[in-house]
């Protein structure tokens, strides 16, 4: 199928069928907290079963609970410390994907570390070097090790999450704002890689959302005047389902 690389505009109006992801088999990273438990949840009630990648597994048992009791599919606990995975670790992972499940059909890598908000002149190295690998290096080992997977789905969807700070610089946002345009970057050199196939890879900016990490950004900053990361998932489920077949080497914002 032929591909568009247009810029998207969401369409706010867009409502997902409730079988959107029937029989699908979806990664979520950061699935404990804040966007990614949203996504892990709104996934597996549109049909997904979902693996519930994290490195707190009491967070991951929580969604794994909630996923369970609303009647959605079995759902999968993978804790993993992205800060410190190695290539080994990686493979691991896929061939239990490959063993248990056969393929995957969609990855959404959301995890991510803020790092301290500080000017470059006083940014700490250890700090920049754990954001720039947990924001940016993780997603691309993961893909790396899950793309002959990710080929064996009908139609596959790759989704990076981006940030406002990843597309105009702004001070004191150091390594996350780099490692946010790095990541558009990435996702665009994939998707051309991947034009000819049934791989799709876009990025998502989900705006101001009320989430831990937000907070930490902005302390300040009254909660309730933001909206849920549930309020986000439409978008994503868009991303993540066959209506958005055609599109790939975009990055959209879900606000
Ligand atoms: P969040 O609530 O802090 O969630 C981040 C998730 O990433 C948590 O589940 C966290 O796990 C996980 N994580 C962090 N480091 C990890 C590691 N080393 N290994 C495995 N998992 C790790 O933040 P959020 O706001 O939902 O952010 C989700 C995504 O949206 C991020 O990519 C962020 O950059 C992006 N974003 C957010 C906003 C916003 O306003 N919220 C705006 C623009 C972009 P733990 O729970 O175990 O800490």
């Amino acid at each position: 199928m032929e591909k568009s690389k247009l810029p998207v505009t969401f369409n706010k109006n867009y409502k997902p069928r409730p079988t959107l992801l029937r029989d699908r088999i979806v990664l979520v990273t950061g699935a404990g907290d804040g966007i990614g438990r949203s996504c892990a949840k709104a996934f597996a009630k549109h049909g997904a079963t979902v693996i519930l990648l994290g490195r707190t597994v009491r967070k991951l048992e929580r969604v794994y609970d909630d996923i369970n009791s609303t009647g959605g599919p079995q759902p999968a606990i993978y804790p993993m410390d992205l800060l410190g995975a190695k290539a080994s670790d990686y493979h691991d992972l896929a061939c239990r994907i490959l063993r248990e499940y056969g393929r995957i059909d969609g990855i959404v890598h959301n995890a991510a570390l803020l790092g301290a908000l500080m000017p470059i002149e006083h940014y700490d190295l250890k700090m920049w070097s754990e954001v720039i690998h947990v924001n940016l290096t993780a997603p691309m080992m993961l893909t790396q090790a899950c793309l002959s997977l990710l080929r064996l789905s009908q139609d596959a969807s790759v989704i990076f999450t981006s940030s406002g700070v990843g597309r105009q610089g702004r001070a004191y946002w150091g390594a996350y704002a780099v490692s946010k345009f790095a990541t558009e970057g990435f996702m665009q050199v994939l998707a051309d890689e991947t034009d000819n196939s049934a791989i799709r890879v876009n990025c998502i900016n989900p705006g101001a959302v009320r989430t831990r990490m937000r907070a930490s950004a902005y302390p300040a900053e009254n909660p309730q005047s933001l909206i849920s990361p549930d309020e986000v998932m439409n978008p994503y489920l868009y991303l993540m389902g066959p209506d958005s077949n055609a599109i790939s080497g975009t990055s959209i914002d879900a606000q």
